[in-house]
């Protein structure tokens, strides 16, 4: 196990401002609080932290991510909590403590590698700083490095799967190489122990074969450059078991036929000499067809730069030659990591896909010092999208900003049609509620539930917002076509005829209509009426003046409308259409009363008497003649309208309110309309159970001195 001086000499020999004292005490306090834990390797559990900090230390990162290493699992593993943090080491450290310990509670389930990316993306977007993902694959290597200690084998397989689909190739995407080989390398021994074995053993079978091939190799190609005139470094490897075992995958080919498992690098000093180093290589050997590629003019999007190219070299072996400069060298061992020591060098702004490195760079050209540059590092990907899970832990991406209801929608169209609620994490929320990374969410459904028009409103998933959308206008459609019915109906009584669908198929045509549905639906949407359906059917009609709608008898069906929110104690409604009370006459239970009919809005009720019919006058097919259903002992549930003049006096407002509270009467909303030096106007909406307890109310008010006038409000 790394000591405390040691830990803190290493940060300090590469960065001498390092917070000395920051990392004294986050060492004593990890050591404290995992106190007696254990491995399963038996080893005390600090020795996990210390070992995280110095594999970050390695990387050469900023000492509020060493200090991240080091507490990385004291609130997750111990009882300390992320305020014990905050108080201790500061917002930011608590911040990034708590980042790390949010990624430790994703899992992958083996049924879910199809999902990788979407994880890969989930663990990207809630790194948010780049420290956070950095501080959690350390730990990771840590883990894989002591992953044979554990005994339970598909606890073993789980988390080396989780490595290989996750881990590795984030490590991959920021570009640190020298960890993504670890981390596969140890993954392939868990997952696939047997090929690794076999890889190693034959190339170890190869080098006794060879001799010292590589050395040969080596210092061939060094003589050749040295001789052109370019001083390089020259090193040579074989290429990792795990990438030779994908090769023979990808390839469907045996080790025999795989070739160039060495691979050799060049470093020069300057990208001058990359292309003059890989001038002399081609000048010198065989070039393998199709092997060169250019990552120096077309980088890769992680930032990788070098030339690559296939030869058959020195001693007629085919390997790769991998040429770059120190700078570029150092990017690709260590990614993002690397940046900052390296800030003096020329950064290139390329058209990389991802704006994130973009931004990475701009950083890097502008920061002072390693901590800003990591401070500043905010991880950008997929900022516009939020990852959430199913109960069964299934990953559903979404855009920010997402409610429930598109989550419902993307889990299945009819989920999303039937749900009334949700939860989050266990807890209930609003439908409108917007969703974050990581959450967990339940969608609560009910058979009896149909797409409200109201969700339209929040929604951002074009599949919600379709199905939405189809859902209104069927609904709409089945509205219109009760409305026309009704209006034609009623149209052809007043003029004694009978309708039949039969009859309307002759005229379909003039109205651009397919069925006698369609007709209704034209009518009821208003885009025919019903004169000019009759005028159609019998040209030679004469039309009678309908000044005063005639009250027609319609058939009684009862509006119980199944599922409509209101229990309507209305005779003389069609079952389902949408039924509205008047605003301007607040027409109560006993009142005489009339339907009219708008399109596309249902019936509206008035009392008889209201003024704003005059303007109905002429369209008296909209006219419904509806009434009361008697309904007894019903809870004062309609709104009354009054208009009270009272003295402008201390109190006055008060009695108000005492009688029509001692009637019974609720005061729903009350307005000041005129205000002079003695009189107040006030309108009044006062919930009654019918016109008789209005009357009672208004009979109370005016037996009230100060009160000087009380009428119901007409329209
Ligand atoms: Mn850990």
């Amino acid at each position: 196990m790394i000591r405390q001086f040691e830990l803190v000499e290493r940060v300090k020999s590469y960065d001498p401002n390092a917070d000395e004292e920051a990392l004294d005490r986050a060492y004593v306090f990890s050591m404290q609080a995992h106190g007696s834990q254990k491995r399963a390797s038996g080893d005390p559990y600090f020795s996990h932290p210390v070992e995280v900090a110095g594999i970050l230390s390695q990387m050469k990162l900023d000492s509020a991510s060493i200090v991240t290493g080091l507490l990385h699992d004291t609130v997750e593993d111990t009882v300390a909590t992320l305020g014990d943090i905050e108080r201790l080491f500061g917002r930011d450290i608590a911040r990034l403590v708590d980042g790390v310990t949010k990624l430790s509670r994703i899992e992958l389930q083996s049924d879910q590698t199809k999902q990788a990316e979407n994880f890969r993306k989930l663990v990207l977007a809630m790194s948010e700083d780049i420290r956070v993902l950095l501080v959690k694959l350390a730990d990771r290597l840590h883990n894989m490095q002591t992953l044979h200690y554990i005994k339970d084998p598909e606890k073993r397989r789980r988390i080396a799967r989780e490595t290989m689909e996750i881990y590795a190739p984030l490590a991959e995407r920021i570009g640190i190489h020298r960890m993504k080989d670890e981390l596969e390398d140890l993954a392939f021994a868990e997952l696939h122990a047997d090929a690794r074995d076999g890889i190693k053993a034959r190339l170890t079978y190869l080098r006794e074969q060879g001799g010292d091939i590589v050395p040969r190799i080596l210092s061939e190609l060094d003589q050749t450059l040295r001789a052109g005139g370019v001083d390089a470094s020259v090193s040579g490897r074989e290429k990792t078991p795990y990438s030779i075992w994908r090769k023979m995958q990808r390839k469907d080919v045996g080790f025999e036929q795989l070739s160039d498992i060495m691979a050799f690098r060049v470093v020069v000093s300057s990208v001058e000499q990359c292309y003059q180093a890989l001038g002399i290589i081609h000048s010198h050997y065989p070039v393998v067809p199709g092997r060169f590629k250019d990552y120096i003019s077309t980088p890769k999007p992680n930032k990788y730069q070098s030339l690559h190219t296939g030869i058959i070299g020195p001693e007629r072996q085919r390997i790769e030659a991998q040429i770059r400069t120190r700078e570029m060298h150092e990017v690709a061992e260590l990614g993002v990591a690397a940046h900052w020591s390296y800030k003096q060098g020329e950064a290139k702004t390329e058209g990389t896909q991802y704006r994130w490195l973009r931004e990475l760079l701009d950083i890097l050209e502008h920061a002072a010092g390693p901590e800003e540059f990591l401070e500043n590092t905010k991880l950008e990907m997929f900022q516009d999208q939020v990852f959430c899970f199913t109960p069964k832990g299934d990953l559903i991406a979404l855009p920010r900003g997402a409610t429930p209801v598109d989550f419902a929608y993307a889990v299945h169209s009819q989920v999303g049609d039937t749900c009334v609620g949700a939860k989050i994490n266990g807890r209930i929320v609003p439908l409108r509620s917007q969703l974050s990374n990581g959450d967990q969410v339940e969608i609560v459904v009910s058979k009896a539930q149909t797409p409200s028009p109201t969700w339209e409103r929040f929604v951002v998933t074009g599949k919600a917002r379709a199905r939405i959308r189809r859902f209104v206008r069927t609904q709409q459609r089945a509205q219109y076509l009760d409305l026309g019915k009704a209006i034609l109906t009623k149209a052809f009584r007043h003029d004694a005829v009978e309708l039949n669908d039969k009859q309307l198929e002759t005229v379909l045509k003039q109205f651009n209509c397919q069925s006698a549905e369609d007709l209704y639906a034209a009518v009821g949407e208003g885009l025919a009426t019903g004169r000019e359906v009759l005028n159609a059917l019998y040209p030679n009609r004469v039309e009678g003046k309908a000044s005063t709608p005639k009250v027609v008898p319609l058939a009684r069906a009862r509006a119980k409308a199944k599922g409509a929110d209101y229990a309507v104690p209305i005779r003389g409604l069609i079952p389902g259409m949408a039924l509205h009370y008047a605003g301007c006459c607040h027409p109560l239970p006993g009142d005489r009363i009339v339907g009219i009919v708008t399109t596309g809005k249902g019936v509206t009720i008035h009392t008889i008497d209201c003024d704003t019919l005059e303007s109905f006058a002429e369209t008296p097919e909209r006219w419904l003649d509806v009434s009361w259903d008697t309904v007894t002992d019903e809870p004062p549930s309609h709104v009354g309208r009054i208009n009270v003049m009272i003295g402008n006096e201390p109190g006055s407002l008060g009695s108000l309110t005492t009688v029509i509270g001692k009637n019974a009467g609720n005061i729903t909303n009350l307005k000041i309309t005129n205000r002079s030096t003695d009189f107040f106007e006030i309108l009044v909406d006062i919930e009654v159970r019918d016109v008789k307890h209005l009357t009672n109310v208004i009979a109370a008010l005016r037996a009230t001195p100060i009160i000087n006038s009380v009428e119901r409000a007409r329209g």
